[in-house]
């Protein structure tokens, strides 16, 4: 039997943990502290019966892509557990805005103007404050969403001006590039200018990110399995 084949025989239940005892240790070795950085459990395309295992199983913070698949999936679950948050870390659409504010505990992907001004705007009108991150494109991707490196202090200023308080900072390294540079670099923007939040880190490197400063990692196929 491979190992693939190993990982698929194993609970949700079971992966959790595992994801659980590997982030402590890369904290631990990295003389951090395992309160210092949160696990968000990627769930996009998991249903309620794997996500369910994951709450009995102690998770409580969940990652979706989707404002359309969550908005659709969590309410229940929500509902019926009053201790969850909840992480968009997808794109957002300006028409999704208000449906977002009102699920998400934490809005990870800011990335433009308009969309700060819409957030803006939203947020007050339905007087509900996520917590919100910027996203930056450390890899400087044309097809990636986020800030370049060399925009972002202009950019946190334009939406300070609006009233938002931003968190922290979120990034998705180039799939054929080492990440520690991307994640160092992540740091490094965040501790410049003062955002406790770093969101960095995927079922791939995670113990990476972890070392490096990720205050939230996020791991989806680790804990719930391949998607389809
Ligand atoms: C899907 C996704 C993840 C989780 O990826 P895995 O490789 O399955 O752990 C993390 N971050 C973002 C932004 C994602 O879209």
């Amino acid at each position: 039997m491979n190992s693939h084949d190993e990982q698929a025989k194993k609970t949700t239940a079971e992966r959790l943990n595992s994801v659980k005892e590997k982030l402590s240790l890369a904290l631990k070795k990295a003389n951090r502290k395992v309160g210092d950085c949160s696990l968000v459990a990627v769930s996009k395309t998991k249903g309620s019966t794997q996500i369910e295992e994951a709450i009995a199983a102690g998770q409580t913070v969940f990652g979706e892509n989707r404002v359309q698949e969550a908005s659709e999936k969590w309410p229940p679950l929500v509902e019926k557990h009053n201790n969850i948050k909840l992480r968009l870390i997808g794109p957002l659409q300006s028409n999704k805005v208000r449906v977002a504010v009102k699920l998400f505990d934490t809005i990870e992907t800011l990335d433009r103007e308009k969309l700060a001004r819409t957030l803006a705007r939203v947020m007050e009108e339905e007087n509900k404050y996520p917590k919100i991150y910027i996203q930056v494109n450390t890899g400087e991707e044309p097809q990636k969403a986020g800030v370049a490196p060399a925009e972002l202090e202009d950019f946190l200023k334009t939406v300070n001006d609006m009233g938002i308080k931003v968190e922290g900072l979120m990034c998705i390294p180039p799939q054929t590039e080492e990440p520690a540079m991307h994640f160092a670099l992540l740091k490094k923007l965040a501790d410049r200018h003062q955002l406790s939040g770093v969101s960095m880190g995927m079922s791939k490197d995670y113990e990476v990110a972890a070392q490096l400063g990720a205050t939230s990692v996020r791991v989806g196929t680790d804990i719930f399995g391949s998607r389809d």
